[in-house]
């Protein structure tokens, strides 16, 4: 984890301190000492929250633009059409353009730079949701990491939980997955 004094968003406002995640492990090392030391924290994938929910002043800031990795599967038995994994801090630019070059579309948003992860949790209006509906309609499955810690990986009909001494909970609902689509994060 890279730590840095000062952290800015796009609206000038600062957190006090910062750290830069570039996978889960970083981000459970993160939440392991913002819970150490009781400080509020802040997750960011692209800064682009109106009111600053994503860059709270004097809050202990996760920053997840650096997780900006996609995976494309056309060959999967999940979807007719394919499949895209992106993590949370790739913007929608760089997934449409390497998406066109397979004649493929997703539901994201209007403009380039916003990132899946508010995006998502705020439900994803899109061009071509009259067609192809929210982007949460489009969501498969969601991996995040709880405020214990835990690694959860959430689809509709079940959610597993890894904890961080490494024991695996099974839960047979889709409460979770549910819950990422449109529960959090910000809209318009
Ligand atoms: C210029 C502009 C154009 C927009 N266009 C559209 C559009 O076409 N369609 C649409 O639906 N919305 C649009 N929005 C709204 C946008 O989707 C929301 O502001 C969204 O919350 C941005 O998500 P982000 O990850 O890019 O931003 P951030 O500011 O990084 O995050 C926004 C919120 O989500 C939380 N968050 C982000 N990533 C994670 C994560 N991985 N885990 C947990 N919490 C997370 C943050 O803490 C914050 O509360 C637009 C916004 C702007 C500024």
């Amino acid at each position: 984890m890279d730590m840095a004094a000062l952290n800015h968003d796009m609206n000038g406002t600062c957190c006090c301190q910062a750290t830069q995640s570039t996978n889960a492990d970083d981000i459970q090392k993160a939440v392991q000492f913002a819970r150490k030391y009781n400080l509020h924290v802040t997750v960011r994938s692209s800064g682009h929250d109106y009111v600053g929910r994503s860059t709270w002043e004097g809050s202990f800031l996760v920053s997840l633009s650096e997780m900006d990795e996609m995976e494309i599967d056309l060959s999967t038995m999940r979807s007719p059409h394919g499949t895209v994994k992106v993590q949370t801090g790739i913007q929608w630019q760089e997934i449409y353009e390497k998406l066109n070059t397979l004649g493929r579309v997703v539901v994201g948003g209007s403009a380039h730079t916003v990132t899946p992860g508010g995006y998502m949790l705020g439900g994803g209006h899109s061009p071509v949701s009259r067609s192809l509906g929210y982007a949460v309609d489009n969501l498969l499955e969601a991996q995040v990491v709880l405020a214990d810690g835990s690694i959860a990986t959430a689809t509709e009909n079940r959610t597993v939980i890894v904890t961080l001494e490494g024991d695996i909970m099974y839960h047979e609902n889709g409460d979770l997955f549910l819950a990422l689509r449109g529960g959090g994060g910000g809209t318009f």
